[in-house]
């Protein structure tokens, strides 16, 4: 039965908190059913939407970013307004939400990373991947971030395509990057970059290796350095002979057996990848010196998987720069139910569950806050397509929060004003495209992105744009 909610005259109200690919999934889908009529305001912290489009996927992938076409496409459907330079739980809070929308979707993502545990892991030259994509990719939050790329040995612990996508951009040559949209000053960096080796460290085999065929495959053919394996490494062991290996990862296993057989190669960089290696402890005199890494064995996980587990053989790699790409994990947002041990929002397909583990009315979640770092952006739309039937279903059947709602499409944007929140349009952040792009045609690149919020702020207020 309908209820009066979702009327024309009543659409049914929803905040998505979070541009990203998962947050404009969720409000495509919103949007263009025909049951219901709704109203979706997007918040991202940020004046700048997209998420992980713009600050995670590597410059040297244009063609994955080209997905923000479909997003601008539903930023322009009736019913749809963002608002950039909101932060949750600092610039609105969660009260004023569950006041002004009768649905919340929590699309915010996993914006912290997972850490090793291992003595040394702060001492200076040790980063995240989170940290060091999202300097290349010019996100504000590491703007001021500085690695010490002087260094002429570096390792990236994890192999997974965050830790490809490190690796390639340590080991291309930067002036492959010259014309694409990384930040001005990585690119600067980059350009006087003295990395030279890069170890590249997985903690199990050739055959349970996380990245995609087309990543590894991706290393192997730079121009400006070898990918170099020890063919007694991805000699497969008893365990990964005997399973069933899938189609993508015999092609992980083809191919690094393959690599392994070409040697050192000639060119000026290396990348060396090392299997069933977990690093142990990390030392210096004040800044990662060495790096102490275990050889490990594949055990059963009586799950029907393997695990690593070490075998007391050490060796110490003399490393003066180290990324940890190990996985990314979400921060708890201020009165959100929240899971610290998987680092994501409780939920039962999509429905956030309260600390008590009951349904919490009215709330939602899709993305990596919903089912951990996993899957490609195309991934999302499906995940968020699941999330907006258990919304549709509940607002059928009238199953909201328990307040009442103030339905002025007015209030919130007067609630942010009188709060002295500067919040951003989507027309404003079409301004700054524009700009960023013009910027980036001055420099013979795609963009040049704004990377500071203020310089953000005052380019829009200054309306530059001609
Ligand atoms: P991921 O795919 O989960 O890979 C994490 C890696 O870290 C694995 O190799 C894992 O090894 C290793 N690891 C975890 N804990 C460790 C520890 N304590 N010590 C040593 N190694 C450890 O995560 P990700 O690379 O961050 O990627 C996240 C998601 O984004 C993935 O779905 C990925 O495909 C996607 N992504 C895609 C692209 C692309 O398509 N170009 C680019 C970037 C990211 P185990 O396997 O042994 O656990």
């Amino acid at each position: 039965m309908l209820t009066s909610k979702g009327t024309p005259g009543r659409p049914l109200r929803v905040a998505i908190i979070g541009s990203g690919p998962s947050g404009f999934y969720a409000a495509e889908s919103l949007l263009r059913q025909k049951e219901l009529s709704v109203a979706v305001d997007i918040f991202d912290r940020l004046p700048t939407p997209y998420g992980l489009v713009r600050g995670g996927v590597a410059p040297d992938h244009q063609k994955i970013k080209s997905v923000v076409i479909v997003y601008e496409k539903v930023a322009s459907l009736p019913g749809l307004r963002f608002f950039g330079n909101v932060k949750l739980g600092q610039d609105i809070q969660v009260g004023d939400l569950r006041r002004h929308y009768d649905q919340i979707v929590y699309a915010v993502g996993n914006e912290s990373d997972r850490r090793l545990s291992i003595p040394g892991e702060d001492l200076p030259g040790n980063h995240s991947a989170t940290a060091f994509v999202g300097w290349y990719n010019g996100h504000p939050d590491y703007r001021e971030q500085t690695f010490d790329l002087g260094q002429e040995n570096a390792a990236v612990i994890g192999i997974g395509n965050v830790a490809m996508d490190v690796t390639r951009i340590l080991a291309r040559d930067p002036a492959d990057l010259e014309k694409t949209d990384i930040a001005g000053h990585a690119l600067a960096a980059l350009k006087k970059s003295k990395v030279k080796t890069i170890y590249l460290l997985g903690r199990r085999g050739p055959a349970q290796a996380a990245y995609s065929p087309a990543e590894i495959n991706e290393i192997g053919e730079l121009q400006s350095s070898d990918l170099v394996i020890d063919p007694k490494e991805v000699e497969l062991d008893a365990l990964s002979r005997a399973a069933l290996l899938s189609p993508e990862d015999k092609k992980n296993v083809d191919y690094v057996t393959a690599r392994s057989k070409l040697g050192e190669g000639a060119k000026e960089k290396k990348v060396r990848l090392r299997f069933c290696s977990s690093p142990v402890e990390a030392s210096g005199n004040g800044r990662i010196e060495k790096l102490k890494i275990e050889k490990n064995k594949l055990i059963s996980d009586g799950k029907g998987g393997v695990k690593a587990v070490g075998t007391g053989v050490y060796e110490t790699l003399p490393v003066g720069l180290v990324f940890r790409s190990v996985g990314y994990r979400g921060i708890p947002i201020p009165n959100v139910p929240f899971d610290d041990k998987g680092g994501k929002i409780p939920n039962a397909q999509g429905r956030v569950l309260d600390a008590s583990g009951q349904i919490l009315p009215g709330e939602y979640v899709v993305g990596w806050a919903k089912r951990g770092p996993s899957g490609l952006i195309g991934t999302n739309r499906a995940d968020s397509v699941a999330t907006v039937k258990a919304m549709l279903e509940d607002a059928a059947a009238g199953r909201f929060g328990g307040g009442s709602v103030n339905a002025d499409d007015e209030a919130v944007p007067g609630l942010l004003t009188q709060s002295g929140i500067r919040f951003v349009s989507f027309n404003d952040w079409k301004c700054l495209d524009r700009l960023e792009v013009q910027r980036g045609a001055q420099a013979g690149k795609i963009r040049e992105k704004f990377t500071r919020i203020p310089e953000m702020l005052s380019a829009i207020s200054a309306k530059l744009v001609s």
